[in-house]
């Protein structure tokens, strides 16, 4: 089906002023030339280490970082190009959830008010409709409607996560960017928000974009993943064949350092050497073919196009030339 939002060559470039003159001494890029699509009603993984560029991808498309370069396209329009009062409502219509759901929720504010309050930023409904609506967000959720009359600190952390998540909903959103929202929580809570947000997904044919620093958190509510290193994309495909069988050596490094629960399967576990380089001083080439463990001459020398193989991934990598 047709994709609901698009990004095409999405960059953002952070310019650090050195020296006594305040010249731009080097250029940070932070994501380097990002695009994919998402189908309605799909839900799209982003995997990567720490830095590679995730979360600014995914702030930008809620455009609370602005882009340098690169298109959002969402609905067919590009969103870069909205007047205020079309962002408006693209801003109602894509929501975020955030890793630390206690940094993101106003420790002074009732969490009926939380869950109000972006009700009236988009002038929806009048104020008891808006509290008969949020009682009804606390049920969808998992929460109770006595709950609005508390506090954020008087929740435990997959209870806040659940508070977060009905906030987001509240405005009837289509596309949702949950961002690492299961990272801060234990596993065994971890599961129980994720399935929270497959079956909100069903039944409100929702679209998510879900940034995690692990493929293993991606695996079963992500139809497609993308994989990400030092601000590009190096792989994206099916999450069955990605999981099966990866084909870039970084997913196949990443993939390696998730547990497996069967110890009668054996897994090669792949060590990468070094650290992620500076995002201020990329290699050339291939930016993996330092750590790569199966780099060859022409990877130090010329970057790797985004190409797509014959099972519909798409891969940068010499090796698939
Ligand atoms: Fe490794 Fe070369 Fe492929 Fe980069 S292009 S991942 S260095 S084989
Ligand atoms: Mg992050």
């Amino acid at each position: 089906s047709e994709a609901l939002l698009q990004v095409e060559n999405l960059k953002k470039y952070y310019p650090i002023k050195g020296g006594k003159f305040g010249k731009v001494s080097e250029i940070v890029r932070a994501v380097d030339g990002v695009s994919f699509s998402v189908r309605e009603g799909e839900t799209l993984g982003i995997v990567g280490e720490s830095g590679c560029g995730k979360s600014t991808t995914g702030r930008m498309i809620m455009r609370l970082i602005e882009p340098t370069e690169g298109k959002i396209i969402f609905q067919n329009r590009n969103i870069m190009e909205l007047s205020k009062h079309d962002m408006r409502k693209a801003r109602k219509d894509i929501q975020m959830i955030f890793q630390d759901p206690f940094a993101s929720l106003n420790p002074r504010h009732t969490v009926g008010h939380i869950i109000e309050e972006p009700m009236i930023v988009h002038k929806m409904g009048n104020r008891k409709q808006r509290e008969a609506r949020v009682e009804e967000l606390l049920e969808l959720v998992g929460l109770s409607a006595y709950h609005a009359k508390r506090y954020p600190h008087q929740f435990s952390g997959g209870q806040r996560q659940r508070i977060g998540i009905a906030r987001a909903l509240a405005v009837q959103p289509k596309v949702i960017i949950a961002d690492e929202p299961v990272s801060a929580l234990d596993v065994s809570v971890q599961s129980q928000v994720l399935n929270l947000l497959k079956d909100l997904q069903k039944k409100f044919n929702l679209t998510y974009i879900f940034i995690a620093h692990d493929l293993s958190v991606v695996r079963h509510i992500s139809d497609r993943v993308g994989v990400m290193y030092l601000g590009k994309l190096v792989e994206l495909s099916e999450s069955e064949i990605l999981y099966t069988d990866p084909k870039h050596p970084y997913t196949k490094a990443l993939l390696s350092a998730v547990p497996v629960p069967d110890p009668d399967i054996k897994t090669n576990r792949i060590i990468l050497e070094g650290d992620v380089p500076s995002p201020a001083h990329p290699p050339a080439g291939c930016t993996f073919h330092d750590r790569c463990p199966v780099a060859m001459d022409i990877c130090s020398k010329e970057r790797p196009n985004f190409k797509v193989l014959d099972d519909g991934r798409m891969i940068s990598c010499h090796l698939y030339d």
